[in-house]
């Protein structure tokens, strides 16, 4: 598992060669009620980020194995998109 918080450039580098892995966008506080869980190929989470210009900042971005991710942050809501 590896959390990432200031640098945009190198998770877009994570997601590019672990499309198969686990996403939790998370707030920076890590509120446990405000998690979502996706897989690193939805659509939400690739490209040019919807608010601002960076995927990291307010928002954070923890990734790995989808038990890795659920059994650290059980409220994780699945996204409705990719799960
Ligand atoms: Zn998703």
């Amino acid at each position: 598992m590896q959390r990432f918080t200031e640098d945009s450039g190198a998770y877009e580098h994570w997601l590019a060669l672990n499309q198969d892995q686990y996403v939790i966008n998370a707030e920076r506080s890590l509120n446990p009620d405000n998690l979502m869980l996706h897989r690193a190929s939805c659509h939400t989470i690739n490209g040019t980020p919807a608010r601002g210009t960076t995927w990291v900042g307010s928002y954070v971005k923890v990734v790995g194995t989808r038990t890795e991710l659920e059994h650290e942050h059980p409220t994780a809501r699945a996204c409705r998109h990719c799960l």
